[in-house]
């Protein structure tokens, strides 16, 4: 029996997988003899198990009705709502595939996703959201596990070696990330392994080794051994290039991201001249495209790759008005208010949790003209625009994104302007 959790940023996104008997075709798919429209449930052997796309059986632009409806009903004590933009193609978006692995009774190695709610491993051939190209490396890699006679990890003895895969695709530039997650830092035959992989997929740009000896929830453990190529990829967004390393969140719906963003920074009205706090800000991505617009940003993260990553970033794309803070946002900005800084735009991008008030409160008290929120949970962002509409902010427009097609969750950005400047 293998059983784990979902690492939180797994969980938050509610994308896992699914997997499929037949191949897609243009606006169908097929499985065996039964041939459904787009939108089907039927196809997906696991659909029932595995709980990530749980608005499969629906056509899509149901599914897009049914996400502007609850954004609706959310929001509407605050702002009005715009129609959702939806995706062109709803299906393989997912730019980042994760797989756990383990085996049978009988020995045979499997790989997949956990059931809902239970830490059993569903297994996984390929998955109507997910990059084709991540589902085929990882099951070649289940292939060369039995070939290489190594080990899957039982988490309830801890015994054997190979815990999961992560497969990281850069959209545009077609690099290609594998990180390896094992119990422990030795891959027996790790060269003829690492070639044999390259081999079998050459578009593979790099390969990282991350150790997770923890009985823990989460995927990926602290220590990573770069075994090829730079142990990072790079993709662009919006006309910048950003690196991304393994453990640096990074949206993964990059076609709506670029329409995510461009809507964030479109509400924002930059005219040049502000001084922007990008909040939560990752590998830098919102700020860094807003700072083409923008006199000066400042962007706050806490995960030390992902500040790495932003501040690396910034200098890639020769960005000289933008500055990267490691720390919590809420402490951080509660700091800069209490030295009497100020800011004239905050965009916040907060976890599934939402915000909390030490930030809220400190944003209130720097009192930028705009806040643009960008939110993955319509009902946090709800709670969270209560307190802001109630300490001198109106919400004006809330425009719904489906990032998630095919999943319940929704990504929402609304507008926040500060009350006295509307006079
Ligand atoms: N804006 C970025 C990242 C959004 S995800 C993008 O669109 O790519 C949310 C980010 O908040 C993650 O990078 C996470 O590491 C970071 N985070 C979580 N809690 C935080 C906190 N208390 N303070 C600062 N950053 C935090």
């Amino acid at each position: 029996m293998e059983r784990k959790e979902k690492a939180p940023r797994e969980r938050e996104n509610k994308n896992r997988k699914t997997q499929t008997e037949g191949k897609r075709k243009t606006g169908q798919v097929r499985s065996g003899a039964k041939r459904v429209s787009s939108g089907q449930a039927a196809l997906c052997p696991v659909y029932k198990k595995c709980g990530g796309c749980h608005l499969l059986e629906l056509p899509y632009p149901v599914q897009l009705q049914q996400k502007q409806r609850q954004v609706e009903k959310l929001l509407k004590p605050y702002c009005r709502t715009e129609k959702i933009l939806g995706m062109e193609d709803p299906f393989h978006y997912r730019n980042k595939v994760h797989a756990v692995f383990g085996h049978r009774k009988d020995g045979t190695i499997i790989s997949g996703t956990y059931q809902e709610k239970t830490h059993f491993i569903v297994p996984v051939e390929e998955c109507f959201i997910e990059d084709p190209k991540a589902d085929a490396i990882i099951r070649d890699i289940r292939g060369l596990l039995k070939s290489f006679r190594i080990k899957t990890y039982n988490e309830d003895t801890g015994y054997g070696l190979f815990r999961h895969a992560l497969v990281r695709t850069g959209y545009h530039s077609g690099q290609v990330m594998v990180v390896l997650v094992l119990g422990s830092p030795i891959l027996p035959s790790k060269n003829h392994f690492v070639k044999a992989l390259r081999e079998l997929h050459p578009e593979i740009t790099t390969i990282i080794l991350n150790v997770n000896d923890q009985k823990t929830s989460m995927i990926l453990g602290e220590r990573e051994i770069v075994l090829y190529g730079k142990g990072y990829i790079e993709d662009t967004l919006c006309g910048l290039t950003f690196r991304i390393s393994s453990k640096s969140f990074y949206q993964v719906n990059p076609v709506q991201t670029e329409r995510l963003y461009g809507k964030a920074i479109e509400l924002a009205g930059l005219t040049g001249r502000e001084r922007v706090i990008d909040a939560y800000c990752g590998i830098g991505t919102i700020g860094l495209i807003a700072s083409r617009s923008a006199g000066e940003v400042i962007g706050v993260e806490l995960n030390p790759d992902a500040v790495r990553d932003a501040v690396f970033n910034a200098r890639r794309n020769e960005i000289k008005n933008a500055r990267i803070f490691r720390g919590d946002a809420g402490e951080f900005m509660t700091q800069m208010a209490a030295q009497g800084e100020r800011a004239d735009v905050v965009f916040m991008d907060p976890p599934r949790s939402g915000s909390d008030e030490a930030f809220l409160s400190s944003v209130v008290m720097l009192g930028p003209a705009k806040i643009v929120y960008v939110s993955c949970n319509p009902e946090t962002l709800a709670r969270d625009l209560g307190y802001l509409t109630k300490h001198g902010y109106a919400a004006r427009t809330a425009v719904p994104v489906d990032m998630f097609a095919q999943t319940k969750s929704v990504e929402c950005v609304v507008c926040l302007h500060r009350k006295e400047r509307e006079k």
